[in-house]
């Protein structure tokens, strides 16, 4: 595939910390360097077919600029052994922000994921203004902890549960009103000029995706579908090793596929949507817990731990929609592997995961695969980070394993 890096406008026109990434083989270069270091020249040039020449000037410039540092590599037959070539973690740090109904979280680190700093806001009313403040704060919380590292910021990741661009009508849901106006372009470039970098956006589920496909296990696939279970059901898809956002970034809305015509109302119009049984507001329906509420997580997660028999009740009874979910994410995409991940402990997740099974057969007929559904990464950080992931690939070549591997 030879389609264009999906980078955005901000960051094709941002300032001097890119500089150096300007060419698309440069962003080629780096981003091989990032993923498989420490590497040597030669094997960056077969990995990307560019000529030794070129990739021996790319990485030398890279060096100037401080981007990438070399190190002896193992001497190979009677040759003097080559350099080694690896991203200097410190040379730049993103920002990610995870802003959902009832909290921002935040966190930031370096190239290579490391967090060096996180933080987080409760939202006491869901609202855009809310939401900016709240980012805002936390920006300037961070730039008082780390004075040395905030020069080095390149660019704001922001998650948030979509869907965006959503036409407002008499029956626009309140939420649904605030993501699609905090998503909207004219409040990203209130933001951006507010934080003074570039801001890149993208639904939870999908930078949870990201996250997973840069950061975490989902390094180790190219084609996989990310759950994500919060107080709504979301999903994020790295396909042929891109990321798929849909055509105004609300891709994966699973949560609103409707499984019963006479199902209780959504917030978005219709009826049965999976998420009015399959998520943590539904959860917490059952239980009578104010999903509303900034404790709605940690109560959900305490009754868990306490063998509740509510929440095992509720279990058994949205396990056959998990597997009708399963399911159809497989029929629909042929994944590797699905993740399911969310605000709510790994634990949690894998007891309604393991309610599901037996899973329905795959087409491949791989399906007592032990990969077949994973545990990602969980916890509100997962998200934040993943939209330090969606910084990450707009500074790099978000298309690099389409275009190369
Ligand atoms: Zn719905």
């Amino acid at each position: 595939m030879t389609e264009a890096p999906n980078i955005t406008p901000s960051f094709r026109t941002s300032g001097t910390n890119l500089k150096r990434a300007k060419t698309h083989n440069h962003r080629v270069v780096m981003e091989i360097i990032r993923t498989r270091g420490p590497i040597g020249r030669t094997e960056i040039s077969e990995i990307t077919s560019l000529s030794r020449q070129t990739v021996q000037n790319i990485v030398a410039e890279l060096h100037r600029g401080g981007m990438v540092e070399m190190s002896a590599g193992k001497a190979v037959g009677r040759g003097h052994p080559g350099m080694n070539v690896r991203i200097r973690a410190d040379h730049a740090y993103s920002l990610g922000f995870h802003v959902d109904r009832l909290s921002v979280t935040a966190v930031a680190c370096d190239l290579m994921g490391d967090i060096v700093w996180e933080g987080s806001e409760s939202l006491q009313q869901s609202s855009c203004e809310n939401a900016n403040a709240c980012v805002l704060k936390l920006m300037g919380e961070f730039r008082q902890a780390h004075a040395d590292i905030g020069p080095k910021l390149f660019g704001v990741g922001l998650a948030a549960p979509g869907p965006f661009e959503v036409e407002k009508t008499a029956t626009t849901h309140t939420d649904a009103a605030t993501f699609s106006e905090f998503g909207s372009a004219d409040n990203l470039s209130r933001l951006e000029e507010a934080l003074s970098l570039p801001v890149v956006l993208q639904n939870d589920a999908s930078a949870a995706a990201l996250g997973e496909h840069v950061y975490g296990r989902g390094r180790n696939y190219s084609s996989f579908a990310f759950v994500q279970f919060g107080i709504g059901l979301g999903a994020g898809f790295v396909l042929n090793g891109g990321l798929y956002g849909g055509a105004a970034r609300n891709a994966g809305e699973i949560g609103h596929v409707s499984i019963a015509h006479d199902g209780p109302k959504c917030f978005c119009g219709n009826r049965g949507c999976l998420e009015r049984y399959l998520s943590l507001y539904a959860l917490c329906e059952t239980l009578g817990i104010d999903p509303a509420s900034p404790e709605s997580v940690r109560q959900t997660e305490k009754l868990f731990d306490q063998n509740d028999p509510a929440v095992e009740r509720w279990m058994e009874e949205v396990a056959p929609h998990m597997r009708q979910m399963i399911n159809m994410i497989e029929m629909m995409l042929d994944p590797e592997v699905i993740f399911l991940g969310g605000i709510i402990g790994a634990g949690f997740l894998k007891a309604l995961l393991d309610k599901a099974l037996p899973l329905g057969l795959r087409l491949d007929g791989k399906s007592d695969r032990a990969d077949r559904v994973l545990i990602g990464t969980a916890g509100a950080k997962a998200v934040a980070l993943g939209a330090t992931a969606a910084a990450v690939e707009a500074l790099y070549a978000p298309s690099v394993s389409q275009l190369v591997l």
